[in-house]
């Protein structure tokens, strides 16, 4: 459900009001979509190609918008923020938007998150422009599987992870989906083989559980829990599993890895909720403004701007935002639950 945003909220809002919920939830870290188009389609993030309709450009907040909406974000205590999509390397000059947002007073954390195919391209543009940290998916190493499930090629995904360690941008992470069938579980399983290929290439890589989104893969045939991954002997030959999990402030939990070179992460959004610690709020590229994955509900922050909105009224709708965030981030299985995929909301 799209909420349309009325003008004023509040007679007035004081500046340093800060983002904190109702749950005691510092909110200091803004995911900005940038794009929802994509050149790949990977099956767990997106509807069928012919379903798929990308939004036109008109609805797509211009990097001024979004430089707008950030400075107003940081005003209100984000210091943090990540670039996504759909794949944001495919928006044009992306540098631009880059370079904007590493300047806003109150930005210390700059990073993006892709699917690399193009860093080959514009690492160097991107490290230039001010991007400190980087995340890459890469959901498998055997070309033919990545082919199948992507829809794109592995040798530039490789490239792209080669030329973001050359143009200084680090610590790299790696974003694995786990798919039973596919990547997971079984003579299928690659997470040995990945978790090898991220040492080889200075990198930590983060295993990531599947999460049902309304136009993904079909979730209940490819679910599976990192507790299932870690039974098996080829990670228990790699990993730490009795180590007690390194919680940090994101997401990820981490174990050790027993060369002693770094260690392994893991997203639990199905197993273990990592709600109480959320501090996100997510801007989709149409501007919505969500402050939770999985619940429908969004702010629209683009029609607000083009009506004239002030920075005070844009105020207001971080304040709602962080007002209307939920406890618990509910992942419903009702076939009717209007939860979108994540091209279109930004993951
Ligand atoms: N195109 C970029 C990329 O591939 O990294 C950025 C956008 S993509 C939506 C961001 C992340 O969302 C990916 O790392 C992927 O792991 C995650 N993702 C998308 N759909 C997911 C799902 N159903 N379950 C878990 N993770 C998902």
């Amino acid at each position: 459900m799209v909420e349309a945003t009325p003008m004023h909220f509040f007679e007035s809002v004081p500046a340093d009001s800060g983002l904190t919920d109702r749950f005691g939830r510092q909110l200091t870290y803004l995911r900005i979509s940038v794009t929802d188009r994509c050149n790949m389609r990977c099956d767990y993030c997106r509807p069928a190609p012919d379903a798929y309709k990308a939004e036109p450009h008109d609805q797509i907040l211009r990097y001024e918008e979004i430089e707008r909406i950030v400075r107003v974000a940081a005003d209100l205590g984000v210091n943090k923020l990540r670039i996504t999509g759909g794949e944001p390397l495919v928006r044009r000059d992306l540098a631009v938007l880059v370079k904007k947002l590493a300047s806003v007073p109150g930005i210390t954390d700059l990073s993006m998150t892709t699917n690399a195919t193009l860093l080959g391209k514009y690492a160097a543009d991107m490290a230039k422009a001010g991007l400190q940290r980087i995340n890459i998916s890469l959901d498998s190493l055997n070309a033919l599987r990545f082919r199948k499930l992507t829809g794109g090629e592995l040798a530039p995904v490789l490239a792209g992870i080669k030329a973001a360690r050359a143009a200084g941008i680090g610590p790299i992470k790696l974003n694995t989906v786990l798919m039973r069938g596919i990547n997971a579980g079984g003579e299928h399983s690659e997470v040995a083989e990945l978790i090898d290929f991220a040492g080889e290439n200075d990198a930590t890589i983060r295993f990531i559980e599947l999460m049902p989104m309304k136009q993904g893969m079909d979730w209940d045939h490819h679910y599976i829990s990192i507790d299932d991954v870690l039974q098996r002997d080829d990670v228990r030959a790699r990993v730490e599993v009795d180590a007690v999990l390194k919680t940090g402030n994101t997401a990820a939990r981490y174990l050790p890895l027993k060369s002693g070179k770094g260690e392994v992460g893991f997203i639990m959004p199905m197993s273990e909720r990592f709600c109480e610690g959320c501090n996100r709020l997510r801007l989709t590229s149409d501007g919505g403004l969500r402050s939770c994955l999985p619940a429908d509900h969004q702010l629209n922050l683009r029609d607000l701007i083009r009506g004239g909105g002030s920075d005070d009224d844009i105020r207001a709708v971080f304040l709602r935002s962080a007002m209307i965030k939920p406890e618990i981030g509910l992942y419903d299985f009702e076939a009717d639950s209007e939860k979108r995929s994540m091209i279109h909301i930004g993951g």
